[in-house]
């Protein structure tokens, strides 16, 4: 497999303000070797519209993350040594809030300033 990409058709992120959900790159981008809807047909979506679909998958993944969980639980309660099992998983993870705190203490440091 190669890193590098192939042509292909322009796929808009909502996510990403339409910026190519396969390689980021704008609609008119040479890589994109199909020409871009254009803004005749294609659908234009309001901020309201697009943040409302942000916080719907938003919403998405953390249920989907909340369900991996629950299943990851439940298998580690069916194991033979349920607490070696649930520490295994835990330690899997380990570590998992350091973005967060990363975050935080940038938020803290800058917070501040403006
Ligand atoms: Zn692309």
């Amino acid at each position: 497999m190669t890193d590098e990409l192939k042509p292909h058709r322009y796929h808009p992120s909502y996510m990403h303000m339409g910026d190519c959900s396969v390689c980021g790159n704008l609609a008119d981008d040479p890589i994109h070797a199909f020409p871009a809807p254009s803004p005749s047909n294609m659908t234009r979506l309001s901020e309201a519209k697009i943040a409302e679909l942000r916080a719907d998958v938003h919403g998405a993944l953390q249920d989907s993350a909340y369900l991996a969980g629950a299943k990851a639980g439940w298998n580690a309660a069916q194991a033979a040594d349920p607490n070696a099992a649930y520490a295994k998983l835990m330690a899997s993870h380990d570590g998992y809030l350091k973005p967060l705190i990363e975050a935080r203490r940038i938020v803290v440091r800058e917070g501040g300033k403006s």
